[in-house]
């Protein structure tokens, strides 16, 4: 086993390393920290979400950094704010017991005239935002002429998100004898140009690409029309008690909206995109934690480096434009030997792709249809009975009071008794309409028509088995709570429900 002290880095990294708890390097660690320690090189590193390229390139460069040269030695690029502070945070972290090395991160959306007055004195390091840097070097704020360290961290996704431009101008600024680092998921034909205009024989450090299939999710799709998406979502919620998932979405816009619709309909559920606070950040990934909201809609970027485990789905809302961000996501669930499940929600017209990835992959896709509310109302009324059999009743009930009760009730059958009950347990479920949400309708041209016919795992459509919602004075908000209550015990009792043996005699 290689530890880091045997990577090159000094006693003060050493030192806070080991009250970080970090015992031993990631591969990516492993393999990039003594190159970049060595001497003079450019590296590429490729290594997935959450490998902790981070300190693969952090601990060297801070190591590197000499904190008597008074001028800007270390430039990071990020793609988004939000990732320039997590780098920052866990720069200044590392650099605990280095000297005076001073670290800033620069962004937009925040006051630039705060960020001139801070870059008055040396910065060593800066972590930047491409748009807002070079804002800051034609206002003369930053010096590039004498940088050292070049880090383009997540350069895929900043190519993604359009800054070839501003990456050309930044590196116009930047001398030519300088080290470039660059750090990415993914290696698109982009950035092989950058490479090769940008960077000098550099060293690849490639971890762990080879698209592993993960035997543990199963990948599913649904044909869905964009409108009836978020109810498709809910369906698909309601029907699993205990899931605990992220949905993803396109653009932050789409996450707030679909997370207040979520949260209108009593579930647990909030955003997670790249414009929240640090603060507003950590308190939605706390709740989640701890299970305080169960679904977390997020864009791929606010999702990269969050550190969740134990989801039983993630939904892709709309699917990525890069093949190799479904695996980013898909690979969120799955986790430790546990099963996941990997939904996707499609267009009709969408279909080809599945084809595609499947090819590029290596993984299969089964064609699942929309739980019908028949079928939720099913599972759910399932989940209620075997509560209702295992309730405790010895001396939780006053022995008049059920007496009473009991003579009320005398002249019912024990199944007219049932129908009634489960009637207004059915009102309570609050299902909504029994809608068909399938998209059946033929796939236009080009579209894939293997997977057609292959339904699985749920009855499609609510064809004949509806029923009926009457409306009760206060069924309405009623059921609502007593909905929201239902979910939550479903969730806490879910396990318990599943192993714990039962004699129906008994009762
Ligand atoms: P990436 O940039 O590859 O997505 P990060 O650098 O953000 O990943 O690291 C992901 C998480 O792993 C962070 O919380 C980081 O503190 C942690 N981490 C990094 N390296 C180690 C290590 N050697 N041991 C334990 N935890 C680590
Ligand atoms: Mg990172």
């Amino acid at each position: 086993m290689v530890t880091f002290e045997e990577l090159g880095l000094s006693d003060q990294i050493l030192k806070v390393l080991s009250e970080l708890g970090f015992e031993k390097p990631t591969e990516i660690q492993e393999r990039a920290i003594p190159e970049l320690m060595s001497g003079d090189v450019d590296m590429i590193g490729l290594a997935q979400t959450g490998t902790g390229k981070t300190a693969a390139f952090g601990l060297p460069l801070l190591d590197r950094i000499d904190p008597k040269e008074k001028f800007t030695q270390g430039l990071i690029l990020a793609p988004t704010r939000e990732l320039g502070k997590q780098i920052a945070e866990q720069l200044a972290i590392f650099s605990k017991y280095l000297e005076r090395v001073n670290v800033l991160a620069v962004y937009g959306g925040a006051p630039i005239h705060l960020q001139i007055k801070d870059l008055r004195r040396t910065q060593h390091v800066i972590i930047a935002t491409p748009g807002r840097l070079i804002d800051l070097i034609k206002r003369k704020a930053v010096h590039l002429d004498q940088l050292k360290f070049l880090i383009l961290d997540e350069a895929d996704e900043m190519l993604n998100m359009g800054f070839k431009d501003e990456l050309d101008k930044i590196l116009s600024y930047t001398p030519e004898d300088k080290q470039t680092w660059l750090f990415s998921a993914t290696m698109a034909a982009p950035i092989k140009k950058i490479v090769r205009k940008y960077m000098d024989n550099p060293v690849e450090v490639k971890v762990n690409s080879k698209n592993e299939v993960n035997v543990d999710i199963e990948h599913q799709f649904t044909t869905v029309r964009q409108r009836d998406k978020a109810e498709a979502l809910t369906r698909f919620l309601d029907i699993h008690s205990g899931t605990r998932g992220v949905v993803f979405c396109r653009t932050k816009r789409d996450t707030q909206n679909l997370a207040e619709v979520l949260v209108r309909k009593n579930y647990k559920a909030d955003a997670l995109h790249g414009d929240l606070s640090q603060f507003q950040r950590d308190r939605v990934m706390k709740r989640f934690k701890a299970n305080d909201i169960n679904v977390l809609i997020a864009t791929d970027v606010a999702a990269r480096g969050i550190d969740v485990s134990d989801l039983s789905h993630v939904f892709h809302y709309d699917l990525p434009d890069d093949n190799a961000y479904y695996t980013h996501r898909s690979g969120r669930t799955g986790r430790a030997g546990k099963k996941g499940i990997s939904i996707s929600f499609l267009n009709v017209s969408e279909t080809y792709r599945i084809k595609r990835l499947e090819r590029e992959l290596g993984i299969r896709f089964n064609k699942v249809s929309i739980p019908s509310t028949a079928d939720i109302a099913e599972s759910r009324l399932e989940g209620w009975c075997i509560d209702t059999l295992q309730q405790k009743t010895n001396g939780r009930v006053d022995e008049e009071l059920l007496e009473k009760i009991s003579l009320i009730f005398g002249n019912l059958s024990k199944e007219e008794l049932i129908a009634k009950v489960v009637v207004s347990e059915l009102e309570k479920l609050d299902l909504g309409g029994n809608r068909d949400l399938n998209d059946n309708s033929p796939p236009r041209r080009g579209a894939d028509r293997r997977h057609g016919g292959g339904r699985r795992d749920y009855r499609g459509g609510g064809g004949g088995r509806r029923f009926s919602r009457g409306g009760g004075r206060d069924s309405r908000g009623g059921g609502r709570d007593s909905r929201g209550g239902g979910r939550d015990s479903r969730d806490s009792r879910d396990g318990g429900r599943r192993s714990s043996s039962y004699n129906r005699n008994r009762y």
